[in-house]
């Protein structure tokens, strides 16, 4: 039974009420451009106080998901909310055209489950993909490779909705896109951050006119304060709102995304290869989500659940956690604590590249690499004075006790930093974490004229030159190896944590490094999510941020630690992630955190506000 349907079936006085309430709040087209109903947007990173909270990079996504929760939504129900906002008013870094990774925790059975909604390569796909036939050299990643038909995966974020709401929500898809429609119609007010986006992404937008159309209206990115509208996106959600998934996966959207992806409708004259993919509409009539068992860790008598391999974020994340198990952190010297977490971070980075990719095609060896038994292993090559020179080479696994961490390749890093996540929890103490992206900020660039969003790049993903024994290479309707991390940690009473961030590969360091913040280095979870951070993935230099740099540089320096400031190359932010996270304390206060000042100032919410 879809979503669609189930409400139907179940039109209990309790789901009618619901029913009534959100239609009411949402009202008709007519009457939303006589009167806005909507309460004020959440003005703050922080917020205390019971009965649901949202934690999201934007004000009107949280506004809409605490809305959703307010009128007796749950959390799955006020994540689908969240997220199709953030498809409206983030359409850079997350939406329709892309894919990601929903992590769900029921309070009434204690259980976590996952949907992997990843995009998925072609079936036409071949193993030479992103080898240049007019040279027979690999296309360069930028700008040829991310701006092409070649990098778009079949998109996976409406059966995701479609799923999630079907498993575990009360409202029907209709009911969870209708705030999101109104948003993509009545318009957002444009800040810095999504003009800075526009013009970050400025040249290849231009060279797509059905991008440049939508994005760059008279050539250039909206002015900071302008009312932006989408009403053509609107129209495409309000078609996936009235028939489901269908109208995205069949039918004449369908042909129209393999169109675009298969013949780029690049501007001759903007000297833009834009290489063509080789979706077809079959790809798309094919795709399913995946429903997941989670991954989980103890660390320090909580227990942490992560989304498993097609994304290493919770095989990472999970084994950092192992190692760092062998350390009482919070009783070391601050230098000594970090200089630890960069150690172990760098082995599970090394354990991820040697064994992690999508479990449809390669045997990942999940248990072990999430066993305290092997981290043990990990943790005994970790000299707690002295960096060990890097890339270190991944861990053996058949146990032998103490692997030498022999230097190894280095692991080429061509992840790119954009995505966006979201955390919720409801009254009755569900939770839902959830990462969704269309990869690098803006995606391909490409968007499928006349329908108002933009596809992924996802693609670039792969390991982008081929090697027959690498986990991650390209096949046919395989998913590329992930580092989304939408985490949830729990105890025996219920959920404590939901954690999650953008940032690429960075995502893994910085959600373990928020869960070291909190749990052992003494912080509250807005300290925890505001210090500043530093990434370590096996490199011989630990990306770090500037304040980072500042504030631990000289210390580290003594372990041997080497830092080089963050950057991302394309957009030249020095930032590491975006996280949006909550706690739930021993009597059930909620604190929900998002960051204060990254990617402009995240916006947090709960239903009944209480003092801090
Ligand atoms: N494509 C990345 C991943 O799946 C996420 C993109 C990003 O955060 O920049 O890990």
């Amino acid at each position: 039974m879809t979503a669609r349907t189930r409400l139907r079936a179940t039109s209990t006085a309790a789901v009618a009420a619901l029913t009534a309430a959100l239609l009411v709040s949402t009202g008709t087209t007519a009457d939303a451009d006589r009167r806005d109903p909507r309460p004020p947007l959440p003005d703050s990173a922080t917020a205390y106080g019971y009965g649901g909270a949202v934690t999201s990079v934007d004000a009107n996504a949280t506004r809409i998901g605490l809305d959703v929760l307010r009128r007796g939504g749950n959390a799955a129900d006020a994540a689908v909310a969240t997220a199709s906002a953030l498809g409206v008013s983030e359409p850079y870094s997350a939406g329709i055209g892309g894919g990601g990774y929903f992590v769900h925790y029921d309070a009434r059975t204690g259980k976590v489950s996952t949907i992997d909604g990843r995009e998925t390569a072609p079936a036409g796909i071949k193993p030479d993909a992103f080898i240049d036939p007019a040279t027979g050299q690999p296309y360069r990643f930028t700008p040829e490779l991310v701006s092409s038909g070649v990098a778009v995966g079949v998109p996976g974020t409406v059966a995701t909705w479609d799923r999630a709401l079907d498993r575990f929500g009360r409202l029907s898809l209709k009911q969870a896109l209708k705030p999101s429609i109104d948003l993509a119609r009545r318009g957002f007010v444009v800040d810095q951050t999504f003009r800075g986006q526009t013009l970050d992404n400025a040249k290849r937008f231009a060279a797509f006119p059905d991008t440049a159309r939508l994005f760059l209206p008279g050539g250039d990115a909206p002015q900071v304060g302008t009312r932006f509208r989408n009403p053509e996106l609107a129209r495409t959600l309000e078609s996936i709102a009235q028939r489901g998934p269908e109208a995205f996966y069949r039918g004449r959207l369908a042909a129209e995304i393999a169109d675009v992806v298969r013949s780029p409708r690049v501007d001759p004259a903007s000297g833009l290869p834009a290489p063509a993919g080789s979706m077809t509409t079959r790809d798309l009539a094919r795709y399913r989500v995946v429903d997941q068992k989670p991954t989980s860790v103890q660390y320090r008598g909580l227990t942490v659940h992560g989304m498993a391999p097609s994304s290493s974020g919770g095989i990472a994340v999970g084994e950092g956690l192992n190692i760092l198990e062998n350390y009482d952190l919070g009783a070391l010297p601050l230098p000594q604590a970090l200089h630890l977490y960069l150690e172990a971070s760098a082995r599970a980075f090394a354990d991820r590249a040697e064994h992690v990719g999508d479990p449809a095609f390669v045997d990942v060896p999940t248990r072990t690499l999430l066993s305290q038994r092997f981290a043990d292993t990990r943790a005994c090559t970790i000299d707690p004075d002295q960096a060990t020179p890097r890339p270190v080479a991944p861990g053996a696994l058949d146990g032998a006790a103490c692997t030498p961490a022999q230097p190894t390749v280095d692991e080429s890093d061509t992840e790119n930093v954009s995505t966006t996540h979201l955390s919720v929890v409801d009254r009755w103490g569900n939770a839902v974490a959830y990462t969704l992206t269309i990869e690098q900020t803006g995606g391909s660039g490409m968007t499928v004229p006349g329908r108002g969003f933009l596809l992924n790049n996802e693609l670039t993903d792969f390991s982008t030159v081929y090697d027959a024994d690498d986990p991650n290479r390209i096949e046919p309707g395989k998913r590329p190896r992930s580092s989304m991390s939408p985490t949830i940690v729990t105890d025996r009473r219920g959920v404590r944590f939901v954690v999650g961030s953008p940032g690429g590969s960075t995502i893994i360091t910085t959600v373990l490094q928020v869960l070291l913040n909190r749990l052992d280095l003494g912080m509250t979870l807005p300290e925890a999510v505001a210090a500043p951070r530093a990434s370590q993935r096996n490199t011989a230099s630990t990306t770090a941020e500037p304040a980072f740099i500042e504030a631990y540089g000289d210390a580290l320096a003594a372990y041997g630690q080497q830092l080089t400031p963050s950057g991302d190359s394309f957009t030249s932010a020095s930032e590491i992630g975006a996280v949006a996270a909550i706690e739930v304390d021993r009597r059930g206060r909620l604190t929900a955190a998002a960051e204060p000042s990254r990617r402009g100032g995240g916006s947090a919410a709960v239903v009944r506000p209480s003092r801090r």
